[in-house]
């Protein structure tokens, strides 16, 4: 590695969206120490989900389950209630806006920020190496740090899209991330969307407020979408241990009984649900490899589409949408993406049950594919850096990183690596449920204090 200066630090954190920026929180509550923040954003804390400047991104989780710190429930709607003037109990049920909680997890953590002992670095970790005492982490700018340990909190990696485009220019494929290029697409475009989940409901929503005239398409192989959170809904009553025995689909068939159970009883099929969301990591550790197998072939999309749901007013918007024809959403597997001799883009693809393939010709393509579970499909040069070198290993059916239940990432021997940790989306393989706010603050605050343990342990 060439670097421009080395510099060394006791942890470094790479990636400094909500998990990365609450770890150096926490890690500098507990004891002094040099941490650097690797970001290159420049800001800690908003990372992919709270960059965006956009008023109608909402929040999928109401405002009542957004704190930052498991032991202060309260903390997110005491700040949205301080901006907005009102009582907290008045916003409990809102989906506040994605932008508002970016600046809440930005305060939270201003305070070390601000503090002399992080240092912020406003680039990308390209390169991590073992070096005996530690690791050499290679960064984009040319710099170099040294740490002791070293937390990667990577987020989603982005996907791809599943075709690559041939002979199209540059700004033909948007990526549905980039926000302010979703908000600069030309109202008149058609514009075609790859993929339906929350991704495709943001790039909706934008085009939506930007008052957008042309045709408007979204494609996935199953053609489903989020469906949308019920006001007033509460956790159904009753455990999960019914559950934890059975295999994919036997749970599947209690859990519509389940939902057949809270509707005729005056709730709604979301009680059910809700009823699962604090076990879903203990559902998904108590099946087989074979059993997770049969979940990802069969089960995923429709897990996805009821529990990772919408704000109900976005769902309105979007059912409003569909129902004037404004916006199609098609099932069917993309097969090529090419221009026109006129400079537009031709979607070869099949509809889903159909024997023939069928054409669309349209302005712009969003790729709104979310994210990349795979790890060895991951791009930059880090993540493969560490699987080449035996530092990681695939987690479980190939999904992020094979972690200890505390986090610490497993080698290629299986054996926990010597300061080396994860949490987030890189442990989705492990646990399943692991990206979101409520999972990520508790495995934020017990990381650092795994990590600091092992610190002054190797002291
Ligand atoms: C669009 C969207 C909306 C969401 N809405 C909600 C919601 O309403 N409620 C909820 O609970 N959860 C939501 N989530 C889930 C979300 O994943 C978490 O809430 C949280 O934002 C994840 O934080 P993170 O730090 O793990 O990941 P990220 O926010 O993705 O942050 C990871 C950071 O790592 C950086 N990075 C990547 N590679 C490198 C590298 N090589 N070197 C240095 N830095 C690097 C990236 O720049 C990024 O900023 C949403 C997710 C998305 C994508």
């Amino acid at each position: 590695m060439t670097g421009l200066s080395i510099d060394t630090v006791d942890i470094a954190i790479l990636g400094g969206g909500a998990a990365g920026a609450l770890v150096a929180r926490h890690l500098l509550a507990l004891r002094d120490l040099r941490v650097a923040l690797v970001e290159p954003r420049g800001v800690a804390g908003r990372g992919a989900a709270y960059s965006t400047a956009r008023p109608e991104h909402l929040l999928n989780v109401n405002a009542a389950r957004m704190s930052a710190f498991q032991d202060v429930p309260d903390d997110f709607l005491a700040f949205l209630a301080a901006r907005r003037g009102v009582a907290p109990a008045d916003l409990a049920g809102v989906f506040a806006q994605r932008r508002d909680y970016g600046a809440y997890l930005e305060d939270r953590v201003a305070a070390v920020v601000d503090q002399a002992a992080l240092d912020l670095r406003t680039t990308s970790a390209v390169e991590l190496q073992a070096n005996g005492r530690g690791y050499a982490i290679g960064l984009a700018d040319g710099g170099m740090l040294t740490a002791r340990t070293v937390v990667l909190a990577l987020g989603n990696l982005p996907a791809a899209l599943p075709v690559p485009v041939r002979d199209a220019g540059p700004d033909a494929v948007v990526e549905a991330w980039d926000y302010e290029a979703i908000a600069a697409i030309d109202p008149a475009d058609d514009v075609a969307i790859v993929g339906a989940g929350l991704s495709m409901v943001d790039t909706l929503l934008t085009l939506l407020a930007n008052g957008h005239r042309g045709g408007i398409v979204a494609m996935s192989r199953h053609g489903l979408m989020p469906l949308s959170h019920a006001p007033g809904t509460q956790p159904q009553p009753g455990g999960v241990e019914a559950l934890l025995p059975l295999g994919v689909r036997a749970r599947m068939r209690l859990l519509r009984q389940w939902a057949a159970g809270a509707q005729a009883e005056g709730g709604r099929w979301q009680d059910a649900l809700e009823r699962l969301r604090p076990h879903v990591q203990t559902l998904w550790q108590a099946w087989s490899a074979g059993e997770q197998r049969r979940f990802l072939r069969h089960a995923v999309r429709l897990w996805d589409t009821h529990r990772h749901r919408i704000a109900p007013e976005v769902g309105d918007r979007i059912a409003a949408m569909r129902a004037d024809g404004r916006f199609r959403l098609h099932a069917g597997r993309l097969e090529a993406i090419g221009s026109t001799s006129d400079g537009r883009l031709r979607i070869d693809w099949h509809p889903r049950g159909d024997t023939r393939g069928a054409q669309m010709t349209v302005d712009r393509i969003v790729n709104a594919t979310g994210t990349e579970k795979r790890v060895d499909r991951a791009g930059g040069s880090l993540l493969p850096a560490l699987l080449a070198q035996g530092l990681a290993r695939p987690g479980p059916h190939g999904i992020g990183l094979d972690t200890s239940p505390a986090g610490q990432v497993l080698g290629a021997d299986g054996a926990p690596v010597a300061g080396l940790w994860t949490l987030g989306a890189l442990r989705t393989g492990t646990l399943w449920e692991s990206v979101a706010m409520p999972e990520l603050r508790g495995q934020a605050a017990r990381l650092a204090e795994a990590a600091l343990a092992g610190l002054e342990a190797s002291h």
